[in-house]
């Protein structure tokens, strides 16, 4: 286990990549802070999980990540609670789809807060702890996107170049405090959402499971395979490792071969 003593935070882990992520840290010895929205319930569940299945201790944050104050106080709270914040994974993302002449401002905006400012507020609030102890871990959750465009996705798309962009100056600010930054891109992830779409597009466009699935979901993706979560959270982990210390500044790209093309 190479996190033990180590405390995380994983945003946007109610579910999906997070979630995996905030698991795999936890099956390595992390301490760590979950945070989303969803279910009272099904997070709480979740949390006594992460204890139970890998006797770390778990948190739930409800902080909303479009919101630079709750971000700040997450990372402080954290802190308070595990005496220390070392890997950062900032993670919540959201997307909406639309053409840029129609794309709504408030959607915008939260894109751009919750997908790219909010890790900024994140490693701004970690970063003096991280320093104090000359060692840290951050990673974000970029996507394909931020390497390349699709249409109708302006915000999403710029927000995830903005990731990018953001990892690389972290990176170079922090390179001698024994900090790495770095973000990880994957292609299309099969999570429960994608897994959702499938029926619908079929009746939508008259298509076969295996044809949507092609055809239309990884049309862009060469191998023809969904990169899971489990993936996703391997990397996370790995990036975490002594192994991994002179990984930084990087955006790993995990999208069976969309960026080549
Ligand atoms: P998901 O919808 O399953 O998870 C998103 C998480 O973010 C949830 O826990 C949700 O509650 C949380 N969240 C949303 N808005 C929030 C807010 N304002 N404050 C706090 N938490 C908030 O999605 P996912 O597919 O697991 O995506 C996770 C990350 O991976 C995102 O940044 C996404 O852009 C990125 N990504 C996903 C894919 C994919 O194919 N699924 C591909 C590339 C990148």
């Amino acid at each position: 286990m190479s996190l033990q003593s180590r405390n995380a935070i994983v945003t946007g882990s109610t579910s999906g990549i997070g979630l995996a992520i905030a698991r795999a840290l936890a099956r390595e010895g992390a301490n760590v802070t979950i945070n989303g929205f969803g279910d009272a319930a099904a997070i709480e569940a979740e949390r006594t999980k992460i204890e139970k299945d890998f006797g770390v201790k778990a948190a739930y944050s409800a902080a909303d990540m479009s919101k630079a104050e709750e971000i700040r106080a997450m990372v402080a709270d954290a802190e308070k609670a595990f005496g220390s914040v070392d890997v950062l994974v900032n993670n919540a993302g959201i997307q909406h789809v639309a053409p840029i002449e129609e794309f709504p401002i408030e959607k915008w905006n939260q894109i751009i807060a919750i997908n790219l400012s909010a890790a900024f507020h994140a490693i701004a609030a970690a970063v003096p702890g991280m320093k104090a102890r000359k060692w840290g871990r951050i990673i974000s959750t970029a996507s394909a996107h931020s390497k390349v465009a699709s249409p109708f996705k302006s915000a999403y798309v710029s927000a995830k170049h903005g990731v990018a962009g953001l990892t690389k100056t972290a990176a170079l600010e922090l390179a001698t405090f024994g900090i790495t930054v770095n973000c990880i891109s994957p292609g299309y992830v099969w999570t429960p959402l994608v897994e959702k779409q499938i029926p619908d597009t079929m009746a939508a466009r008259n298509l076969t499971r295996e044809q949507v699935i092609n055809d239309v979901l990884l049309t862009a993706q060469p191998t023809k395979e969904f990169v899971t979560v489990d993936e996703v959270a391997a990397l996370a982990v790995f990036l975490t490792t002594d192994a991994a210390a002179q990984i930084t500044g990087a955006n790993l790209s995990m999208d069976g071969g969309w960026t080549a093309a």
